[in-house]
């Protein structure tokens, strides 16, 4: 019998210590291991490619994701980048028009410079993307939730497409967690997550992961994340870990506060829109019901007014702290315009939506009566 998410969140991957019997996988505080003749070791011979906590850690994420690989780096972005890697000058990407502000960053700043093309399209109709395919096409990469207008991408759609015309398929599955939605599932090649988030937690940690079941990719990203280096440590490995073990009980709490919050909001005076993929009335609701198994606690908004009258609720809540980065047990708010999305030109994002008065919440795990509370001393 296949154990269920929070069984596989506890235990996949986790073996009781072989010498001590500790029941929590050791932090290999090591960069090197002993062999007992040249090229005679036990799997491990130099930290950068492998280290036991983070092996532990990858044998987790997989079981997650449903997936035959993963590798962990150093960062979210460190993922995307093994990603990138993978292509060659006169390549061509076809992506999302509202993607993470840091991917944007790295696709344009970095990657267009070596010669690979980003078209940056509308996703909102997977059909979209058979309009940007041509003979260098390789990659199409796709967020969804989208950051911060929360889009629901049809990645069963985009998959299909991309298959047809032999093109990989990788998901940034970051705002859903592999608690609310599995790509490769789906038909996705690779799913990346910002392990920062949702994995971890518990904000004390900044991390990636890549996923994966086809061996010729896994072997090529592998090849790239020991040569590149973007590998994490064993004691930003065991926190992760650690944060994984509650991954379903936070998950379930995010999607309640946040399924009030929502709501809440939406009839506020002082809200003029609300993002959220969870109201029957979001133009893709029904494709976030399909591949979704609930909506999250990530909610966007517009403030009436001005940046200044978002910038006054922002700085008035007081158990939301103004801050970057999402999915910790704590909740945040933040103003893409000026932190998360500064990156991204000023009519490029408002093209998506991205406007002055918006504002962003990671809705945490605390009692919701104070979370309400908050937001209406703050709105008021
Ligand atoms: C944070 C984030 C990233 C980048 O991850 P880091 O861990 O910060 O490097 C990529 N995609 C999304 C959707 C994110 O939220």
């Amino acid at each position: 019998m296949e154990y269920g998410f929070g069984t596989k969140a506890i235990h996949a991957g986790q073996e009781p210590d072989p010498t001590t019997g500790a029941i929590m996988t050791p932090i290999y505080q090591t960069s090197t291991y002993v062999q007992a003749s040249p090229g005679n070791h036990k799997g491990y011979a130099y930290a950068r490619g492998k280290n036991p906590t983070r092996t532990a850690l990858e044998k987790n994420i997989a079981a997650l994701e449903d997936a035959k690989h993963c590798l962990c780096f150093s960062s979210g972005m460190g993922a995307i980048d093994a990603i990138a890697k993978l292509l060659r000058p006169g390549d061509e990407v076809i992506t999302g028009d509202d993607l993470y502000g840091g991917s944007y960053r790295m696709f344009t700043k970095i990657f267009e410079p070596f010669g690979i093309k980003f078209h940056f399209i509308d996703m909102k109709d997977a059909n979209n993307i058979k309009n940007f395919i041509n003979k260098n096409t390789k990659l199409v990469w796709l967020e969804t939730p989208t950051n911060p207008t929360m889009q629901i991408i049809d990645i069963v759609a985009a998959a299909k497409i991309a298959k047809e015309h032999n093109l990989m398929i990788a998901v940034d599955n970051t705002f859903a967690s592999p608690y609310l939605q599995n790509p490769l599932a789906l038909g996705a090649d690779i799913v990346m997550h910002s392990v920062t988030k949702y994995l971890g937690g518990h904000s004390d940690v900044v991390m990636g992961a890549l996923c994966l079941n086809d061996d010729a990719i896994y072997e090529k990203l592998a090849f790239i994340h020991n040569s590149c280096g973007a590998t994490p440590g064993p004691m930003d490995s065991f926190l992760v870990i650690r944060g994984l073990k509650t991954l379903h009980v936070r998950m379930e709490r995010h999607c309640y506060n946040g399924k009030i919050i929502a709501e809440y909001l939406r009839s506020h005076p002082k809200v003029e829109k609300i993002y959220w993929p969870g109201f029957t009335d979001h133009p893709n609701h029904e494709i976030a019901k399909k591949q979704m198994r609930d909506f999250g606690g990530m909610i966007s908004i517009v403030i009436k007014g001005t940046r200044e009258d978002a910038f006054k609720v922002a700085q008035s809540l007081k158990v939301f702290s103004l801050a970057e980065s999402l999915g910790g047990v704590e909740s945040l708010i933040n103003h893409p315009a000026t932190m998360t999305h500064a990156s991204i030109p000023k009519d490029e994002r408002e093209r998506v939506g991205v406007v002055d008065n918006l504002l962003r919440l990671s809705v945490g795990i605390e009692n919701v009566e104070d979370l309400l509370e908050d937001l209406k001393q703050a709105l008021a």
